[in-house]
């Protein structure tokens, strides 16, 4: 027995395991955000399926007498005398160490020893859904959609497909990757970019209107940080690498302006 404040941890992690590996999202619809009549239909489908042919838990058992076996994870034998774990859906030719009943995606102890069959392995449910459907990075939900964004070795639901830090909605926009997480092109200048030199350039009509439209476009958003850049004459090279242009121009904000912007 466990003295109770390590119980209290053990029950903890077991719960923050239990929600790394077996989402609510992926257990019942009510937990989803928001699914149309076929994502519905496709999510009853999936978790019919799921519990008929995959879900299982494994049995903790003395290992068998009558030959040697291996353990399906660490491929060594398992002593005699000691324990082993079996599942169900493998009958009993299928041995694990119990510290190898594990999921084979993410190589996590599987929570009560909950696990899901699927090519002649087990996994936790997370991996298991993740071998069947995309995942939306920004909700964590099973993507039903027939159309989804797929970017920077991600997946997205077309609508959850937005600026990490604004949150503008980026489907059929410019955007620039960094660790991974899709940014809008101003956010991006704002959070990432370098200082560049203060100059008083002096701007033309066709920039002061293209200022004032963005800029309103962009009052909506407020951002934390101070402005970053000047204002400038010539379009940055980067940006152009970068495919973060904005009607020909990169566009940057300087005090109350927006400008062009030159590295
Ligand atoms: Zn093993
Ligand atoms: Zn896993
Ligand atoms: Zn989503
Ligand atoms: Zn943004």
């Amino acid at each position: 027995m466990l003295p109770s404040d390590k119980q209290v941890f053990a029950a903890q992690l077991r719960r923050k395991q239990l929600q790394k590996q077996l989402p609510l999202h992926d257990l019942h619809p009510k937990f989803c955000t928001s699914l149309t009549e076929s994502e519905m239909f496709k999510f009853q489908k999936f978790t019919n399926k799921r519990r008929l042919k995959a879900a299982g838990v494994g049995n903790v058992t003395d290992v068998p007498g009558d030959k040697e076996k291996k353990c399906h994870r660490c491929l060594k034998m398992i002593e005699r005398g000691g324990f082993c774990v079996f599942a169900d859906r493998f009958g009993k030719d299928l041995l694990w160490h119990p510290s190898c009943f594990t999921c084979a995606t993410c190589g996590e102890l599987l929570v009560d020893m909950v696990y899901f069959y699927r090519n002649e392995d087990i996994y936790c449910e997370r991996h298991y859904a993740d071998s069947i459907y995309p995942r939306c990075s920004a909700c964590d939900e099973i993507i039903f959609a027939r159309e989804y964004t797929q970017a920077e070795k991600q997946t997205w639901h077309v609508e959850h497909f937005c600026c990490w830090y604004c949150d503008a909605p980026l489907a059929g926009q410019r955007y620039i990757a960094k660790n991974g997480n899709p940014y809008c092109i101003l956010c991006f200048d704002r959070l990432f970019s370098k200082r560049a030199h203060a100059c008083d350039h002096p701007r033309s009509s066709a920039e002061i209107q293209r200022e004032q439209v963005v800029g309103a476009l962009s009052s909506l958003k407020r951002f934390e940080q101070g402005p970053l850049w000047s204002p400038v004459v010539t379009v940055s090279q980067s940006a152009i690498l970068n495919n973060a242009v904005v009607q020909g121009y990169k566009l940057v904000q300087y005090q109350a302006v927006w400008c062009k912007q030159i590295n």
